[in-house]
């Protein structure tokens, strides 16, 4: 049996996606290979919304070319973001000649084709550029993600915050219809998983191109009346568009996860105007006054960057003070990095020093007022959905809250699957541990 191994970078949608590719290679009779050495396809599933992710993407794929030497017969791909940007293709073509496929975003339905015809013994490079294909519902899907079923509910995004590749690469906005999902949902379901996440650049503009009046909020109301236990959560939002009526489907189902990740970028206007975000400082501490009062438990975390062209030190502190104000459970804080093709790739950028200390400070503050939310959860009880085996300490599992907080407790794989409710009873920065409280609940 052929083997295929996958090397993915970037977010929670790239994962999804390489599920995707792992599918249609599933489907034409390729098993899974532990590393690329015993592999007779590898694809990297590539990512180009950081510099990082690229170059680590460009160092790995180098890495392969003596493989390929003792290997003639070895099938590389490269498919993702990187193959989409303008000139990417060709310069992945130009610098590895030893690949095989490459492929844009809107082609990776075409790979198994490419293998079956055997294509692949010639360099094939299938780039669409149409921003808005069609989308392809019936990709078979390999899922990988343990108790969590990922679902894309849209794709693509038509924001275009200056510093970002994303709406390049992923083309415009387009939603999947409502009745496809809710029948993704209902069959990841019956196959037993017990959480699901929902997937698009910004999901709650879901529907505004279907002109039907469907909504993100109506679809979470929809999702929320099929039986069962499960979870619901979801990625990304755009506070611009995060709406009160998603916050009350949320706030009034029993199944929607009180766990909001919103993602401020910056706590200053001149800067978020200068992102292209369309909403202010103001609108954003208004919607969490809103999320608050409907939700006292929530846990808000959010994606908060550091050194946007032109950021000053004034700038940087109105950032700080609305983490502050806002308390985030957690915060992907990270340094902006420019990227080619974007308008803020072409502003007049700060320095990496500044840069450096900014994102220290942060940091610093961010695990602070992590630290000081964990100790609020201490000797409180909590309901959990145990996810995995904790690596780290021998004998025990982890699962999280409803509010999106992992706990750590003493079992064994067979809790894997289950809910169960915890006591609280140590807390270490982010990490919260605890007791079972009841006993094994039938999976
Ligand atoms: S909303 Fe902005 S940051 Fe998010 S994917 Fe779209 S353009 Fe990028």
């Amino acid at each position: 049996m052929q083997k295929y191994f996958i090397v993915t970078y970037g977010c929670q949608m790239n994962v999804h996606e390489s599920e995707k590719l792992a599918g249609m290679l599933v489907n034409i009779g390729y098993s899974e290979a532990k590393c690329a050495e015993e592999a007779d396809v590898v694809l990297f599933n590539t990512c180009c919304i950081r510099d990082t992710a690229e170059k680590r993407a460009y160092g790995n794929i180098g890495a392969l070319k003596s493989l390929k030497k003792q290997k003639p017969d070895l099938v590389i791909a490269v498919v993702g973001c990187m193959t989409q940007q303008k000139g990417g293709a060709a310069a992945l073509s130009a610098k590895f000649p030893f690949v095989d496929i490459i492929l844009g975003t809107h082609n990776i339905d075409e790979l198994p084709v490419i293998l079956q015809e055997k294509r692949a013994k010639k360099r094939v490079i299938s780039i669409n550029d149409d921003p808005s294909p069609a989308i392809n519902d019936e990709i078979p899907i390999h899922r990988t993600s343990g108790t969590n079923a990922w679902i894309n509910i849209m794709y693509g995004c038509n924001n275009f915050c200056t510093y970002c590749i994303v709406p390049y690469v992923r083309g415009r906005e387009r939603s999947r219809k409502m009745e496809e999902i809710l029948a993704d949902v209902k069959q990841v379901l019956s196959e037993g998983y017990k959480e699901i996440t929902l997937l698009g650049q910004n999901v709650d503009s879901y529907g505004s191109d279907l002109k039907d009046g469907t909504s993100f909020a109506l679809l979470l109301k929809e999702i929320s009346l099929i039986e069962g236990k499960f979870r619901v959560r979801f990625m990304t939002s755009h506070p611009k568009d995060f709406s009160k009526d998603v916050v009350d489907v949320i706030a009034r189902s029993s199944n929607i996860c009180h766990n909001i990740h919103l993602p401020i970028q910056s706590g200053s206007n001149d800067v978020l105007k200068k992102m292209n975000r369309k909403y202010t400082a103001e609108q954003y501490l208004e919607i969490v006054r809103y999320i608050k009062e409907k939700m006292p438990d929530v846990g808000i975390t959010s994606d908060i960057m550091i050194g946007f062209p032109g950021e000053t030190e004034k700038d940087f502190e109105e950032t700080c003070e609305i983490v502050k104000q806002v308390r985030f459970s957690n915060a992907f804080t990270f340094v902006y990095s420019p990227r080619n093709g974007t308008p803020a790739a072409k502003m007049e950028q700060i320095s990496p020093d500044v840069k450096k200390s900014r994102i220290t400070r942060l940091v610093k503050l961010q695990n602070s007022i992590t630290k000081e939310l964990s100790k609020e959860y201490l000797g409180k009880e909590f309901e959990i959905l145990v996810e995995d085996v904790n690596p780290k300490y021998e004998g025990t599992v982890c699962g999280r809250t409803d509010s999106g907080r992992l706990v750590t407790v003493k079992g064994d794989q067979s809790l894997i699957g289950s809910f169960q409710r915890v006591l609280i009873t140590e807390s270490k920065s982010a990490s919260l541990f605890g007791n079972l409280i009841q006993t094994k609940e039938e999976k």
